[in-house]
C-alpha cells in the first residue's frame, strides 16, 4: 500500500549516475527511503574510474562547469563541500593546437585570454569582450528557465523575470545557428572555430544549433573550468559516500528488468527476478531506454515521440597510459580539424567518423600525480563520433585506423610522437557508451540541441503519462553535462517533496 505522506515515500532509483545521485542525497535529507538500483558494481555512469597497469582515468566527464550547482547540492542538506571535495579553477581553460601551427591558450583570465588572441589572431580584445557580454546577457535571460527550474511548472513563467524572456526571444538569439552568431562577432575563423567548439558541450552541431547555447561560452569563461583534485571521480566517490551517509541504499550489479505498473501508475521495479514495490520510481536511465525496455512502452505518443527525435553525437576515447612527460601540452587539449564544417558534416549528415577528427586530449596526471607511474602520463583521447545509430559508423573506419589517424595528427600538431610510447590502451566506442551507461545510440548527452525548441521537446521530470514516474539525467530536462544532471536531480527531488 502507498505511503500518502512525503516524509515516509519509499523510493527507487535506477542508476547511480550524477543525476540519480544528486536526487537521491536530496531525498534521503529529506527523510525518504531511497534504495539505488545500479546495473554496474561501481557508482558514476559515465562518470566512472578506469584502472589499468598502473594509470588511473576517468572514463567520461573531465571538465568541470557551474561549481555553484555542486556546492549548492552539499549545503542543501547541512553539509560543507569543503570537507569532501576540493574544486580547483583552471588557470588555462584549454590549449588550443591549430593545423597551421598556431597556438593558442584559452586563460581563464579574461584580459589574458585577450591579450592571447591579439597576439595570435587577427582580432582584436574588444571582438573578445563584446562577445562574452552579449554571451552573458543570453545566460541572465535564459538560465533561470531552461536550466534551474521545472520547465513545466506554471510558478517558473510567474515571475517578472521569466515574461521577459519570454517577449525577448531576439536577445536570446535563437533564430541564428551559434556559428552564423559567432561570424558576426569576429572574423578570424580560428576564434569562430573556438567558439563553436562549445556546441560539442551538448553533443550538438554548431552550423545547426541555435545561438541561444552560445551561453555556454559565458559559463566556462566568465563562471569558469573547474577540476576536482583526485580527479573527476572524486566527484562520483563524493556524492556516493554523501548519499550513504544520507541512509540510501545502494545495490550494484542489479540491472532493473522492468518498472511495475497498474494501468498508468507505476508501484516499484523488477530486478534479478523479484518485485521490488516502492511509492516512487526515479528513472535516471536514458529515457528510450526507460519507455523501450523497463517500460515495453513503444506505442504511446511520448515513447514515438522520443524515438524520432536526434540523439546528440557520442564519443571514441582512447585511453592511453604513455611514457612520456608533455611539458607542451596542459591539462586539456585540443587539436583542431583544419575544416571544422566538413567534420560535423560528416558526424551529423553522413554519420560517420571524421576523416579529419578535432581531437581532445585531456591528463589529469598533470595535477594528480597518482594517476600515472612517475616520470608517466594517462592521456584520455577523445574524438566526436556519430552515435551507433549508424550502419556506416563501425564500417567506415575501424579503431585501428582512427588511432594511425590520432597519433599522425599529434606528432604533426605537437611534436610528439607517442606510437612507441604507449603503454597501455583501453577503448571506448559509442557501442561501449550504449552497453555500460544505457544512453541510446551512445549519445552522450540526451536528444542533440540542433533544433531551436530542442529545450521543449526534452523529457520532464515528472512523467505525465505515468503517475509516481519521474526522471532525472541527461536525457530529461534540462539537459547533460555535470551541472544540469545535478540540477536535475535537484528539480525531480523538489517535484516529489512537493507532490502529495
Ligand atoms: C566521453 C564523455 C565525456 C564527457 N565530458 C564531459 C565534461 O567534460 N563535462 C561535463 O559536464 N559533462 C561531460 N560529459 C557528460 C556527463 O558525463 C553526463 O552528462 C553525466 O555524467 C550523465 O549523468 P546521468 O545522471 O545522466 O547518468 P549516466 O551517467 O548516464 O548514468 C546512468 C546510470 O544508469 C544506469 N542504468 C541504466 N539502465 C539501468 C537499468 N536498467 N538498471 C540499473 N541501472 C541502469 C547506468 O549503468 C548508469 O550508471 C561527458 C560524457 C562522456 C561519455
Amino acid at each position: 500500500m502507498k505511503q500518502t505522506s512525503n516524509k515516509y515515500k519509499s523510493i527507487s532509483i535506477i542508476g547511480s549516475g550524477l543525476g540519480g545521485l544528486s536526487a537521491a542525497v536530496r531525498l534521503a535529507h529529506a527523510g525518504c527511503d531511497v534504495t539505488v538500483y545500479e546495473k554496474n558494481p561501481t557508482p558514476g555512469g559515465k562518470a566512472r574510474s578506469l584502472e589499468q597497469n598502473g594509470f588511473r582515468f576517468d572514463t567520461g566527464p573531465s571538465l568541470i562547469t557551474m561549481p555553484f550547482v555542486i556546492n549548492e547540492l552539499f549545503e542543501s542538506v547541512g553539509e560543507n563541500l569543503a570537507d569532501w571535495l576540493t574544486l580547483n579553477k583552471l588557470d588555462n581553460l584549454c590549449k588550443y593546437f591549430y593545423p597551421d601551427g598556431t597556438l593558442l591558450n584559452a586563460y581563464s583570465d579574461k584580459e589574458k585570454f585577450a591579450a592571447e588572441i591579439e597576439a595570435n589572431t587577427t582580432e582584436k580584445r574588444e571582438a573578445l569582450y563584446k562577445y562574452l557580454d552579449y554571451c552573458k546577457t543570453i545566460y541572465e535571460l535564459t538560465a533561470d528557465i531552461f536550466l534551474f527550474k521545472d520547465l513545466y511548472s506554471a510558478k517558473t513563467y510567474s515571475n517578472l523575470k521569466a515574461l521577459k524572456t519570454l517577449f525577448k526571444l531576439p536577445k536570446i538569439d535563437s533564430f541564428r545557428t551559434m556559428n552564423e552568431a559567432n561570424r558576426s562577432f569576429f572574423k578570424d575563423k580560428k576564434i569562430i572555430q573556438l567558439f563553436n567548439r562549445y556546441a560539442t558541450y551538448n553533443g550538438s552541431d554548431p552550423y545547426k544549433c541555435p545561438a541561444t547555447l552560445n551561453i555556454i561560452s559565458h559559463v566556462e569563461y566568465s563562471i569558469g573550468g573547474y577540476y576536482a583534485s583526485g580527479g573527476m571521480y572524486s566527484l562520483t566517490d563524493a556524492l556516493y559516500r554523501l548519499a550513504l551517509k544520507k541512509g540510501v541504499k545502494f545495490c550494484f550489479s542489479s540491472p532493473v528488468e522492468k518498472i511495475i505498473t497498474e494501468g498508468k501508475s507505476v508501484n516499484g521495479i523488477l530486478t534479478g527476478g523479484k518485485e521490488i514495490l516502492s511509492d516512487v520510481v526515479i528513472s535516471n536511465a536514458d529515457v528510450y531506454s526507460t519507455y523501450g525496455k523497463l517500460l515495453n512502452d513503444t506505442k504511446s505518443s511520448t515513447a514515438k515521440k522520443y524515438n524520432k527525435l536526434e540523439p546528440s553525437s557520442s564519443a571514441l576515447v582512447f585511453y592511453w597510459g604513455v611514457n612520456v612527460t608533455s611539458q607542451k601540452l596542459d591539462t586539456h587539449n585540443i587539436l583542431f580539424s583544419a575544416d571544422y564544417k566538413k567534420e560535423f558534416e560528416e558526424l551529423f549528415d553522413k554519420k560517420k567518423y571524421p576523416t579529419d577528427p578535432t581531437i581532445y586530449i585531456y591528463i589529469s596526471s598533470k595535477f594528480s600525480p597518482g594517476d600515472a607511474p612517475a616520470g608517466k602520463e594517462n592521456w584520455f583521447v577523445m574524438i566526436n563520433a556519430p552515435n551507433c545509430a549508424s550502419p556506416n559508423a563501425k564500417a567506415q573506419m575501424s579503431n585501428e585506423k582512427i588511432r594511425d589517424i590520432i597519433l599522425t595528427k599529434i606528432k604533426a600538431l605537437t611534436g610528439y610522437d607517442i606510437k612507441e610510447k604507449l603503454e597501455t590502451e583501453s577503448i571506448m566506442t559509442p557501442q561501449d557508451i550504449e552497453d555500460q551507461t544505457g544512453s541510446y545510440k551512445g549519445s552522450i548527452y540526451g536528444i542533440s540541441s540542433n533544433s531551436r525548441n530542442a529545450a521543449f521537446l526534452r523529457q520532464r521530470n515528472m512523467s505525465k503519462q505515468y503517475r509516481d514516474l519521474y526522471f532525472t539525467g541527461g536525457s530529461a530536462h534540462p539537459g547533460g553535462g555535470i551541472p544540469l544532471v545535478i540540477l536535475s536531480g535537484k528539480i525531480t527531488a523538489e517535484k516529489i517533496m512537493n507532490t502529495k
